[in-house]
């Protein structure tokens, strides 16, 4: 009796909510018109039917959630307009954190993966509690680099790190792009990192400018490859053999550019940082185009640092206009592939019956008009509507 009085309230709880837009594109490359969604509780039911909508999206195009692969939401400006960089109370980088990840989120982004903060773990946390708004958070906690230890130490953070709940392990095989992104952690301690991040079951995204740091990465079993900006065709064959992921990003770049006052001055924010990354920006182009006529798996970050947060889908218009994507392959990188890079493929980036109900829609064809991604206007997390 106690089951059924149960199973009775939770089908009541379990509030069904139709959206009915112009245009869906449904995360895996197929566009319908005219189309129906059916949520109930947190998830997708059904698709297609006449039911009345309860939100009917004239003009829209409506997506899965879109997910944004590589941020930094505890990365901000300070009150001077600065870029804050140093030591900072955690309710501080809390504070902050909260603040960018819901920005984020209300631009049409249902989950991100922060490569890494420590508060990522309790923001992510409490997010999931639905004690904040949010969107899904996928972190690393922290960032593992060549000094960050031996082989053997490298191989014990991993460890730690699985044990603190970390979703994914960063390490940067190379240096910044602003000090060149040559190799800078030893291949033995690629080896290790990529190694135990493995054995643990964990994913292992690599920070990789040079070939030679990314190569040694997908050689130690990494998954994904973030920046990218000088991978050779082989390194990207390699990629497309052993299946890692490839994240290149245009914002990081562009918003150091058009923000160059609040950084500059700053550690490697010097002039000649600076013209690195302007000379970056053509090779992003390229090394795009030539990844995806290698057919390599090409995910959706932004290096999202401070100044991006809210804005994050400017990666799909330079993604399309300078680095020669079809638009709906940007998109689908930002939903079903992503998804994939994160082990959450049969749960998110899909809008398809059983998948969570994590929706955007844009006023608009973005497939006619990338800029379109920039009108917002519905924003709906595992059933929840956070924005209309
Ligand atoms: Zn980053």
């Amino acid at each position: 009796m106690k089951f059924l009085l149960f199973g009775v309230a939770l089908s009541c709880a379990a509030q069904t909510i139709v959206v009915h837009a112009d245009r869906m594109l449904d995360g895996k490359g197929r566009m319908v018109r005219n189309a129906t969604v059916t949520i109930e509780g947190s998830k997708i039911v059904k698709i297609g039917g006449h039911a009345k909508a309860n939100y009917d999206l004239k003009g829209m195009t409506l997506m899965p959630g879109w997910i944004d692969t590589h941020t930094h939401p505890t990365w901000h400006f300070d009150e001077n307009g600065r870029f804050f960089q140093g030591r900072e109370r955690p309710e501080e980088s809390m504070r902050y954190a909260a603040e960018n990840a819901k920005a984020t989120l209300l631009a049409g982004f249902t989950t991100i993966q922060s490569l890494g903060a420590l508060v990522d773990g309790p923001l992510r946390d409490s997010i999931d509690s639905g004690e904040r708004e949010g969107p899904r958070i996928f972190t690393s906690l922290r960032q593992i680099n060549e000094r960050s230890g031996d082989p053997e130490k490298l191989r014990e953070i991993v460890r730690q790190l699985k044990k603190d709940g970390a979703d994914v392990v960063k390490l940067f095989a190379t240096a910044s792009i602003r000090d060149g992104g040559k190799q800078t952690m030893t291949t033995e301690q690629i080896d290790a990192t990529c190694g135990e991040a493995k054995a643990q079951g964990l994913r292992a995204v690599v920070h990789a400018h040079a070939a030679d740091g990314a190569r040694a990465a997908i050689l130690a079993g990494c998954t994904g490859i973030e920046h990218g900006t000088m991978l050779d065709d082989a390194t990207l064959d390699l990629m497309r053999k052993k299946g890692v992921f490839f994240d290149p990003n245009f914002l990081v770049l562009h918003n150091y550019i058009d923000n160059k006052p609040k950084y500059l001055g700053i550690g490697n924010y010097n002039d000649e940082g600076f013209a690195y990354m302007e000379k970056a920006l053509p090779l992003v182009s390229d090394v795009l185009r030539r990844a995806r006529a290698h057919h390599v798996m090409i995910v959706f970050g932004t290096d999202a640092v401070a100044g991006s947060h809210g804005r994050n889908f400017e990666e799909f218009i330079y993604r399309v206009k300078d680095g020669g994507d079809k638009p709906m392959d940007a998109i689908v990188s930002a939903t079903s592939m992503a998804a994939r890079s994160l082990r959450m493929g049969d749960k998110i980036g899909t809008i398809a019956q059983g998948f969570e109900a994590d929706l955007v829609a844009v006023e608009g064809n973005p497939l006619e008009d990338i800029t379109a991604v920039r009108k917002v206007a519905f924003v709906m997390k595992g059933g929840k509507v956070v924005k209309h």
